[in-house]
């Protein structure tokens, strides 16, 4: 079954709001294993709605819409449909009762325009609200459907959840269509490009297309999403009759992406959908036994405002020293005087952070975020110092893109993947 959303609101077409509501639906539509081809916005407009859902429901077996179903005059759903309909609006007797007793309940005047939101298209059935004060619909179209719900996110959630999905599901059962199960993971990977991903995947991801188009019954689809700091997504996407299914689809999936990144270019996975780089931080520590104090520089306690984001980090974090000037290298961190962006000044800043924070691993960071350069280094040049227990200290150089902030941000990133991968 194929059905297409359609988002009414002309805040969405103006840019004000994002429209969370499709994204959100559309997450819904592919877990209940319903194809969705067409996302649609349309504004305040009655005849643009219209058009909006005659196009819809002329490629597609439904519609949901989502918006215009309050009080005010621009909340023209309604209107709309029973156009698309053929029908007119029939005020529910039951809905305005409901509506009064709210506005009585809670001891305020109820203005009259609230009663539009009683008016039904003839022949639709309600979606009985419990949040708000504007039903949900049911418009049967001839042999398919249009249902509409509030654009306010959690009444939108909420009907979608009671009513919609079971209704879709029946509807579903009726056609004789298994409903089928759409479900992906995202493998997150840190210092490979996006072309080095792709090309490394390339004779995978060509066997997983020929695999679907030979109709195979459990299918995947890979795609990369660069993501700026936050790295490089491979996310696999598969289809398979349940749940359990597609979990093992999942499981094999990931299991063949990370063996084919290992092979190519070691160790760049370093978590699993919302799994950030200070949660891969935080587990080697953990499972090391380890702590850890950092010095940072140009990242100004980036570094350490990111390894503070998983919950219990004090039991392995010791903290971070801030040591922006050189003069605080040289006074607290005891360097030399000289220059301080350098693989030396990285060593010792980490060797400095291991000493006055008591910690088994020292991390520094130091480098130009620009946009003048320093000691003779572009911006963008930084140094990552590493000193552990039992071992030399040493130092990485990373040539990070962009702007200052972007420098800062890459460059905690960097230090805290090098951290992983040396303790993995
Ligand atoms: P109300 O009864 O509150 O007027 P409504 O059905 O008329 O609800 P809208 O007026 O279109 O819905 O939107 C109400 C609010 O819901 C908007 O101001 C916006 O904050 C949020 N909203 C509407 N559409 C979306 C959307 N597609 N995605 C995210 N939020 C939305
Ligand atoms: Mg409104």
């Amino acid at each position: 079954m194929r059905f297409e959303i359609v988002a009414v609101g002309t805040e969405l077409l103006l840019g004000q709001i994002a429209d969370t509501n499709s994204q959100w639906l559309g997450e819904q539509l592919a877990a209940i294993g319903v194809a969705s081809h067409f996302h649609q916005a349309v504004g305040d407009n009655h005849e643009r709605m219209v058009l909006a859902f005659r196009t819809a429901l002329a490629r597609s077996d439904g519609i949901i819409v989502c918006g215009g179903l309050g009080p005010t005059h621009d909340d023209i759903t309604r209107e709309a449909l029973a156009e698309v309909m053929n029908v007119d609006l029939v005020r529910d007797d039951a809905v305005v009762a409901r509506i009064r007793e709210m506005f009585t309940s809670r001891g305020r005047d109820m203005p009259e325009s609230n009663l539009r939101q009683a008016d039904v298209p003839r022949g639709a059935s309600l979606i009985p609200q419990t949040m708000g004060t504007a039903p949900g619909l049911v418009c049967p179209v001839g042999q398919k459907v249009a249902y509409a719900v509030p654009g306010v996110p959690y009444e939108m959630a909420d009907m979608f959840t009671r009513a919609i999905a079971p209704d879709l599901l029946e509807r579903m059962r009726q056609r004789g269509e298994t409903s089928g199960v759409i479900a992906s993971r995202v493998i997150r990977t840190w210092g490979m490009s996006e072309s080095g991903l792709g090309e490394a995947l390339q004779s995978h991801i060509d066997d997983l297309d020929a695999a679907a188009r030979a109709g195979a019954p459990g299918t995947a689809t890979i795609a990369l999403l660069a993501s700026g700091i936050e790295g490089i997504k491979v996310r696999v996407t598969v289809r398979a009759e349940d749940e359990l299914a597609t979990r093992s689809l999942l499981d094999a999936e990931e299991a063949e992406v990370r063996h084919i990144l290992q092979e190519v270019a070691g160790d760049v996975v370093f978590g699993i959908d919302d799994d950030a780089i200070e949660n891969a931080v935080a587990r080697v520590m953990i499972d090391h036994g380890l702590t850890l104090g950092l010095a940072e520089s140009l990242t100004g306690g980036l570094a350490a405002s990111r390894l503070v984001n998983v919950p219990g980090a004090s039991r392995w974090f010791r903290g971070s020293l801030v040591s922006y000037a050189s003069e605080v290298k040289f006074d607290v961190l005891g360097l030399p005087d000289g220059p301080v962006v350098t693989a030396s000044a990285a060593r010792q800043m980490a060797e400095g952070a291991q000493r006055l924070l008591g910690s088994d691993v020292g991390l520094s960071i130091t480098g130009v975020a620009g946009p003048d350069p320093q000691d003779d280094q572009p911006p963008g040049t930084v140094f990552v110092g590493l000193a552990r227990p039992g071992r030399e200290s040493e130092a990485h150089r990373f040539s990070l893109p962009g702007d200052r902030n972007r420098v800062r941000q890459y460059s905690t990133i960097s230090a805290l993947d090098l951290l992983r991968r040396s303790l993995s």
